[in-house]
């Protein structure tokens, strides 16, 4: 099963690639659904959503700060960097992550395309301007320019993904003749119609993940194991 699985990765001239927070799960990030995992002791109406946010704009961004202090300590692991070294080799290939950390780039990765934004983008609510800070931020919440408070640029519950990102994704995974779902429980949608979309155009679909998933037996292949051990071994 591994070596149809190394073998498609190999002889694929177009590869897409979803992952998911298990692919920084030996970075040392928590995983969404681990135990103590993202949330801890929150409730996420309170910290992940718009109104959670205008509830208390300083509390929400003080626990994204703790989050943001926490994995600038982290480093890309050797599954973020195996995705570097296929994309390198590989003529068409996408990167589609729900991740936020920004593990994906630090390690390299170019065509990277965010579904969920990304935790170190600064959003201003009221004139939408965007800025890069991966900086400490000390006044919180921040402020924009025009006077606006800004909010974490991630997508919460309920939100629209980023313009046009689920689109690109979407043709990524319809040319892909593989497409590697690392990392994700695949609950969340709208990535993980992503999954279904590229066995109804004939990719080989080839899971990673340490546990079972809803898709596990609907893909072509499912190795079960670690992202950061069984990514390098595939590429
Ligand atoms: P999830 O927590 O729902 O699922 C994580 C999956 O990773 C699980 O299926 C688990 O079995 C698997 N996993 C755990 N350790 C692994 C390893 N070492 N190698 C491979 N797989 C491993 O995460 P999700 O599916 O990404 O959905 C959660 C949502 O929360 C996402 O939308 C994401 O935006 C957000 N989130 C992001 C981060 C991050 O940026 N690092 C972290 C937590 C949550």
């Amino acid at each position: 099963m591994f070596e149809d699985a190394r073998a498609a990765v190999h002889a694929a001239k177009r590869i897409a690639v979803l992952t998911g927070a298990g692919v920084s799960a030996e970075s040392g990030i928590p995983t969404f659904r681990s135990n103590g995992g993202f949330w801890r002791n929150n409730r996420f109406e309170d910290l992940a959503t718009p109104e959670g946010f205008a509830r208390d704009p300083k509390f929400v961004w003080q626990w994204y700060e703790e989050r943001r202090r926490g994995i600038a300590a982290t480093r890309p692991n050797a599954g973020h960097e195996a995705l570097v070294r296929l994309e390198e080799r590989t003529p068409d290939f996408t990167l589609i992550t729900q991740n936020v950390d920004g593990l994906h780039d630090a390690a390299g990765s170019k065509n990277v395309i965010r579904l969920h934004g990304d935790i170190w983008t600064l959003r201003c609510t009221k004139c939408g301007a965007e800025r890069v800070s991966r900086e400490e931020l000390k006044d919180l919440p921040p402020n924009c320019k025009c006077g606006g408070i800004e909010r974490p640029g991630v997508v919460w519950f309920g939100e629209d993904l980023p313009p046009g990102a689920i689109e690109r994704a979407a043709e990524a995974v319809q040319r892909a003749e593989v497409l590697i779902v690392a990392g994700t429980s695949a609950q969340v949608y709208p990535a993980a119609g992503l999954i279904p979309l590229a066995l109804r155009h004939g990719a080989t679909v080839i899971e990673i993940n340490p546990e079972e998933t809803d898709f596990s037996d609907e893909v072509t292949i499912a190795l079960r194991g670690k992202s950061a051990e069984i990514l390098p071994q595939l590429v």
